[in-house]
């Protein structure tokens, strides 16, 4: 997430190392007018994404959680021609803006956007897996679940990303804050305890302001 007052090293790393063009600060004030801009991954990060699916050579990703589409079209850049990123959205105004954005800059034929809870989605798309990498950004109190969907249908190196793995600092806590639920609590905390423990990933958190939990198979 894009943190209000942007750490000085941060900043150093947006501008040296993820420079918005046009398209993507457009995207920004798009979210910013539904007021949404603050849960967008932050540019370093839409370039972690990339540098990701670069390393993997990632072939097919899916996005849980794809908002306006910020950080579909990161990765989306990043993907080879014959490359498909899968952006599973729940709420349809997000994803006709975000639709708006793909056809505008030219990835629509990269993208395949479903509209609908993510946990239906991720059944209809199974066919096309398995998956290169699986990111994912969307409703929190359902990432353990996602987590086990992509245990399943990641492929033999891919690669799976959750963002806002800290929850807020709650994962360090015994109890949730006010404002967390209980089940957001443990399915984090599932989830970070999934992927540490398991044998065929190598993962880890970084250290992002929200934390983003990287694991690759193999
Ligand atoms: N990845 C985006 C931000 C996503 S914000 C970016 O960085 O640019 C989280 C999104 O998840 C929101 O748009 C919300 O509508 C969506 N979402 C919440 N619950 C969902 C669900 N059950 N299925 C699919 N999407 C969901
Ligand atoms: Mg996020």
């Amino acid at each position: 997430m894009r943190e209000k007052i942007v750490d000085p090293r941060i900043q150093y790393i947006n501008d040296l190392f993820a420079e918005e063009d046009e398209t993507l600060k457009d995207v920004y004030l798009a979210a910013q007018e539904i007021n949404k801009e603050g849960i967008q991954v932050s540019p370093y990060e839409g370039k972690i994404l990339q540098f990701l699916i670069q390393l993997s050579k990632a072939k097919k990703v899916v996005e849980i959680g794809t908002l306006v589409g910020y950080s579909a079209i990161w990765m989306a850049r990043a993907l080879p021609k014959d490359g498909k990123l899968y952006c599973l959205e729940k709420d349809d105004k997000n994803a006709e803006i975000a639709r708006g954005f793909f056809e505008k800059v030219g990835l629509s034929h990269k993208i395949e956007l479903k509209v609908g809870d993510a946990l239906t989605s991720i059944e209809e798309i199974q066919t096309d897996g398995p998956f290169d990498m699986v990111f994912i950004d969307a409703n929190k109190a359902a990432y353990e679940e996602y987590l086990d969907w992509a245990f399943e249908n990641i492929a033999s190196e891919g690669v799976i990303v959750g963002d806002n793995t800290f929850l807020f600092g709650n994962v360090l806590r015994d109890e949730p804050e006010k404002g967390i639920s209980k089940n957001q609590f443990s399915a984090m905390k599932a989830f970070n305890q999934k992927l540490a423990d398991h044998p065929n990933f190598t993962s880890v958190m970084l250290p992002t302001a929200e934390g983003m939990t990287v694991g690759v198979r193999g």
